[in-house]
């Protein structure tokens, strides 16, 4: 009896039904909604995808169009969650680290640009020949170690662990 309210109760507000997982959505916006937003990086949700347009975000910031949220990668990087790890090291990089501290972030801002999920959570410097660069995608630490192979060469080497979605990736000269 109170499985056929429900689906009563359902059928008025004329929802389809079938559509399992919709509700699981963390990110959904509410009903009436245009979209979520992320309050942190500006990113807008819509149609079960995270993406960046300045102006919607600026046209529904604030309003009670948009559900405000925090978006995935934005709470990977507060619970400091990588999934890439990229180490340099050595000589050359020692020689070199402006130019490929500067190459970095040029890659990382283009990636992150235009692709909500990757993103530079931290770039640490372990002494003065070594750097940790984390990232909230495996994806963004492969491209950022092959950028540095493209443009200096050395060694890069790649180790994925078996469990999990993680890369760690290695360059050194
Ligand atoms: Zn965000």
């Amino acid at each position: 009896m109170e499985k056929y309210k429900n689906r009563k109760w359902s059928g008025e507000k004329g929802k389809k039904f079938g559509k399992v997982g919709r509700t699981d959505d963390p990110y959904m916006p509410a009903e009436g909604q245009e979209a979520s937003i992320c309050t942190s990086c500006q990113a807008v949700y819509q149609e079960k995808r995270w993406f960046f347009d300045e102006k919607l975000y600026q046209k529904l910031a604030g309003t009670e169009k948009a559900r405000e949220v925090t978006c995935p990668t934005c709470r990977k990087i507060k619970d400091h969650y990588p999934e890439g790890v990229l180490t340099l090291s050595g000589e050359f990089f020692e020689e070199h680290k402006n130019e490929i501290l500067t190459l970095l972030k040029n890659e990382a801002d283009r990636v992150a640009g235009r692709s909500v999920a990757d993103r530079v959570i931290s770039m640490t410097e372990e002494g003065k020949n070594r750097l940790v660069v984390e990232t909230t995608t495996e994806k963004l630490a492969q491209h950022l170690g092959r950028a540095v192979y493209k443009a200096y060469k050395g060694d890069l080497d790649f180790r994925w662990s078996e469990m999990n979605k993680f890369v760690r990736v290695y360059w050194k000269r």
